[in-house]
């Protein structure tokens, strides 16, 4: 599948000095020799066939192996409880994950735990939000719990909404605003109108104090306001829905008080029904402009505070969560790769829900629980993959990508000097339209390769691959006629390997007609109504897209394990890179005043990057004329490949972003989820021309455009030949 090498074989058969007998007989030399000869031309090309097919032939066994009922079984027993990170049922998963995986056949499966900062509601002091008269007493209170889905009435231990590592407190305000975040173009279609990826941004652009926030409603459709219109479509449900904060990022236990990151305001999410009471009577002006509005039955006024018939009423908190420290669990298992077992292939994914997880992460997890027992299936029938090949089950993904990184920050050395890829497995759907990706363009070509062998799933694509349904339904708005695949952005347990370690990696999942459904994520997102049956009747009856999904996941790692030279196309990063340059140069000349005055030039980075073509142009032949049967250099031109990601590190990471390290690509400052290009540069220039220090300002810009034109420039001497 990967572009195949020249062979090797025709000019250096090691039969050859068999000829070199003594000479005893001429006729006995010759016929050694001659025999010689022919085993060493028909030998050695047949082994190499022989190598080839194999691979092919195992990987079809591999594929064949992962069945859509297991998926199905496995999604089914993973949701039947709540798994919140931190608690017993949670730890109870891990093990039985362990001893599966160990049944399965793995050669070690072993429980790696942490203690981290957690945050639960107060179990006995429910959180919730009342309008107050000018007694102080409470004319409405929000819910308490969201109404369990039919046949869940009886399941203990259901967390109910909150927002993890809020502030507690009890605040009374009379100024309530609506607010929204205007400059992030962020249309989540939700009332919610504060994005959850975009809370970095909040505390000291957003708020100020006696605003109160309300977060992530779900929007109404179609008029329907009942509990439990999960059993009628996926598209929404009316209560609250979990959601967590800023991920910490730090390793060091801070004691709690010099916690960094920590939100100081408290911090509630409610469900429509409950937005709609406290909305409804909203005063002050009318919103600016309809982006302001979303689908219920009120005004939207801005506020502050309540219309004149209302104005002694007030709006209070109840917020009694508290922060602890908790042991989290990572599963990982491990198979040891037969030639290269120092180089290790990651397939990783969070276990935690906030509730039942039918679709987050359990969707995931379920699929990696296939492909585990897949891999487990050929190794006990004596196959081992070249290279070896990690699997992990995280913890307290939801609480900040908890259980990942700490696992990665312990292992660091051991990642920067063997990590070859890493590939994240999330949720499996968000949606039933086609596939979606994101990934290091390192990738691409495997990605495009592997999706051309894998049947389409898709109605309407009978006997057509999976790349041509996704072609037709996803295609790249970048470069011409290929599928769209999205630059890598975090909110998910790549972040770590990808944005902070230099490891190439990429995801997988079906997702939705982004064109139609603007909604972020989707409508049940960590509510209580993500359970096992809102896959099953409607995301994927058939389980036929998890199968799928098995299978790109599952694809790629055999392949980054497998394969003799590494599936990595460094051209395709040379066009990534070329592409990325005029983008950020074109955006540059919004700002022609600011260019000039401050003779800000791009040059260098457009040099660096044309650079970095020729040497991955270079180094592309010299891969194909490589000796596949000179084990070192294979070796030497498959590390040239790993360390390429690697060489987009910055140590010193980007400003005021410490764990964010890669030059290329990191989250957009302004949407977490999102993956921005030359993000260094990019935030210089946001936002420019409201800068007070104008000089200050571009000679930032300067700075960025010299660390990304330095750093493409290195990369490219990585590429170079070795001597
Ligand atoms: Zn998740």
């Amino acid at each position: 599948m990967w572009t195949a090498l020249r062979s090797g074989a025709e000019q250096s058969s090691p039969w050859g000095s068999r000829g070199r007998v003594c000479a005893l007989s001429l006729a006995v030399a010759a016929a050694l020799l001659l025999l010689g000869f022919l085993i060493g031309w028909f030998t050695k090309p047949t082994d190499e066939v022989t190598a080839t097919s194999f691979h092919e032939k195992v990987k079809k066994a591999f594929m064949a192996e992962m069945k859509a009922e297991n998926i199905k079984q496995f999604l089914y027993n993973f949701t039947q409880r709540p798994h919140l990170a931190g608690t017993a049922e949670n730890l109870r998963l891990a093990q039985q994950i362990q001893a599966q995986w160990k049944e399965f056949g793995l050669d070690s499966v072993e429980l790696a735990h942490y203690d981290v900062l957690l945050s639960y509601p107060n179990e006995t002091n429910p959180n919730y939000i009342s309008i107050i008269d000018e007694h102080g007493t409470e004319i409405f209170n929000t819910s308490l719990f969201e109404p369990p889905p039919p046949g869940y009435e009886t399941v203990t231990d259901v967390v109910p909404p909150y927002s993890a590592f809020s502030a507690p407190g009890v605040p009374e305000v009379k100024s309530n605003r609506l607010l929204k975040s205007r400059k992030l173009k962020v249309s989540c279609s939700q009332l919610g109108l504060i994005f959850r990826g975009s809370w970095k941004i909040r505390p000291h652009k957003l708020y100020s104090p006696g605003n109160f926030q309300l977060m992530r409603f779900c929007r109404t459709a179609a008029g329907h306001l009942e509990h439990g219109v999960w059993e009628h479509s996926w598209i929404m449900t009316s209560s609250k829905i979990n959601t967590s904060l800023i991920p910490p990022e730090y390793t060091y236990r801070y004691e709690e008080a010099r916690a960094v990151g920590l939100p100081k305001l408290p911090v509630h999410p409610i469900g429509y029904n409950d937005a709609e009471k406290l909305l409804r009577d909203m005063g002050g002006p009318a919103p600016p402009d309809s982006s302001w509005k979303g689908s219920l039955n009120v005004s939207y006024n801005i506020g502050p505070g309540f219309m004149s018939r209302y104005s002694t009423r007030k709006v209070k908190m109840h917020i009694h969560s508290s922060n602890k420290v908790t042991r989290i669990y990572n599963v990982i298992g491990t198979i040891r790769g037969a030639t290269e077992p120092d180089r290790y292939v990651i397939l990783g994914g969070h276990r935690d829900s906030w509730v039942f997880g039918g679709i987050d992460p359990q969707s995931g997890a379920a699929v990696v629980h296939e492909i585990v027992r897949s891999y487990g299936k050929l190794k006990k029938e004596g196959w081992r993959p070249r290279r070896t090949i990690i699997f992990a089950s995280w913890d307290a993904e939801e609480f900040g990508l908890l259980g990942s990184t700490e696992w990665a920050e312990e292992n660091t050395k051991l990642l920067q000097a063997r990590g070859v890829a890493y590939i994240n497995a999330d949720s499996s759907v968000e949606g039933n339209y086609t596939l979606r990706i994101d990934c290091t363009p390192l990738m691409y070509s495997l990605v495009y390769s592997l999706t051309r062998e894998i049947p389409s799933p898709d109605e309407g694509f009978k006997g057509k691959s999976l790349y041509e349904s996704w072609h037709e339904n996803n295609p790249s708005t970048e470069y011409k006629d290929v599928p769209r695949i999205n630059k890598l952005g975090s909110g998910n347990d790549f972040e770590v390997f990808f944005q902070r370690l230099g490891i190439a990696s990429g995801r997988a999942r079906y997702s939705k007609n982004w064109r139609v459904e603007k909604y972020s994520s989707y409508p049940v997102y960590h509510s209580v109504y993500e359970t096992y049956e809102i896959v099953e009747r409607f995301y994927d009856p058939t389980f036929k897209n998890h199968l799928t999904v098995a299978q790109v996941r599952g694809g790629l790692v055999f392949e980054l394990a497998d394969s003799v030279v590494l599936p990595f196309d460094c051209r395709d990063y040379a066009e990534a890179l070329r592409n990325y340059v005029q983008v950020i140069y074109n955006l540059s000349k919004n700002h022609q005043m600011g260019l000039t005055t401050y003779s800000v030039s791009f040059d260098s980075l457009f040099s660096a990057a044309n650079n970095f073509t020729e040497a991955a142009t270079d180094f592309h032949r010299r891969l194909q004329q490589v000796d596949i049967n000179n084990p070192i250099a294979v070796r030497a031109l498959n590390d040239q490949l790993m360390f390429l990601e690697r060489a987009f590190i910055d140590p010193l990471g980007l400003p005021g972003r410490p764990f964010y390290r890669h030059i290329i690509f990191a989250p957009s400052s302004h949407n977490k989820y999102a993956g921005e290009s030359f993000p260094g540069i990019y935030d210089a220039m946001f936002d420019i021309e409201n800068k007070a220090d104008q000089r200050k300002a571009w000679e930032e810009v300067k700075r960025q455009i010299s660390i990304a034109a330095f750093t493409v420039q290195a990369a490219a001497g990585t590429l170079k030949d070795l001597a």
